[in-house]
């Protein structure tokens, strides 16, 4: 994130609106507010969808696999040790990256203008 470029994404990550930085983005867990409470920005547009849990399961997937065959190679714990040791992981991982990923991706799609973010990037254009 260089600069000023990744501002956005970063107040997504932090659950911010990503015009302002100050209102949240989200009204629940993985809710987007409709707008920002701050600014007003309309945030109701997004599509997320899947992509955010698609993201979370190929992030913690990549960290969590990798460390359980070192254990197991270096190790060899029994599998019930295994299991102790990555299901609470996955599960913790899975739930603290996925409002961040989704605060994130809305952030994106804001910043691109995508779906009905054209007309508030068409209108940032203008005020610039
Ligand atoms: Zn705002």
């Amino acid at each position: 994130m260089a600069g000023k470029g990744g501002l956005y994404l970063m107040r997504g990550m932090m659950g911010r609106c990503p015009a302002c930085g100050e209102g949240k983005l989200f009204r629940a867990f993985v809710k987007v507010a409709d707008r920002c409470p701050a600014c007003g920005e309309d945030l109701h547009h997004h599509r997320a969808d899947d992509f955010p849990a698609y993201l979370t399961i190929f992030l913690v997937g990549h960290l969590v696999v990798p460390i359980a065959m070192y254990v197991e190679i270096v190790y060899q714990p029994s599998y019930w040790l295994h299991t102790a040791l990555w299901a609470p992981l996955v599960i913790l991982l899975s739930i603290g990256l996925l409002q961040p990923i989704k605060g994130m991706i809305v952030a994106l799609q804001w910043h691109m203008g995508m779906h009905g973010f054209a007309a508030a990037k068409q209108a940032r254009a203008e005020y610039c």
